[in-house]
């Protein structure tokens, strides 16, 4: 068994501005309301240290930023608690990759090799999958339409790291290959590119 890949914690820098709202609202900071204290104008609440946390979360996570997910264009979050969208970034952060990761380590393993299984686990989803085998053991699933072009051309860092963390997680269950990449293409035009390499090509450790 190789170790596992990606050891090194990941980290976001997140920022966020809210004006002073002119209204008689009170201040929620850092998920604590501070009564007396002049309220901050938003969307929500206004927590601009949660959305901060939020932002950095998004940004560490690889799955684009506070705008991406909490946009004005999400009614639904209007006054919505920094604290209720910290909980919601923990989630989405975790589940683009990990998310993917984990279900690609359920996918039944081919008898033909772990590129066949990642190519079959894209036909499954609708990708129309295509295999080039390079030089230096590399390998290329083309995946030729997207299934989730929609999705993908509104929020690419969820979508595309789902895929990414699918493909890590059928190469950690096999040990035969490991996922050097994705190259992104216009979804509605199809053409992404998930890039592998044979795990026995690997240059040796020293
Ligand atoms: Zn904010």
């Amino acid at each position: 068994m190789r170790s596992a890949p990606n050891p090194l914690p990941r980290i976001g820098i997140g920022v966020d501005v809210h004006p002073f709202g002119d209204d008689d609202r009170t201040l929620c900071l850092a998920g604590l309301t501070w009564p007396g204290e002049r309220g901050l104008a938003g969307h929500s609440d206004g927590d601009v240290a949660a959305h901060a946390a939020c932002d950095a979360l998004f940004s560490a996570a690889g799955v684009g930023d506070l705008g991406t997910h909490f946009g004005t264009d999400r009614p639904e979050l209007a006054g919505a608690a920094g604290v209720t969208l910290l909980a919601e970034a923990v989630r989405l952060g975790r589940s683009a990759r990990a998310a993917g990761r984990d279900a690609g380590a359920r996918v039944e393993p081919s008898e033909d090799g772990a590129v066949a299984t990642l190519r079959a686990e894209a036909a499954r989803l609708g990708f129309r999958p295509t295999v080039r085998d390079g030089t230096g053991g590399r390998h290329e699933i083309v995946l030729r339409e997207c299934p989730f072009a929609e999705l993908a051309r509104r929020d690419p860092g969820t979508v595309c790291e789902l895929h990414v963390g699918l493909a890590e997680g059928i190469a950690d269950r096999s040990g035969a290959i490991e996922v050097e990449g994705i190259r992104l293409a216009d979804p509605f035009r199809g053409g992404c590119r998930i890039v592998v390499r044979d795990a026995d090509d690997r240059p040796p450790a020293t």
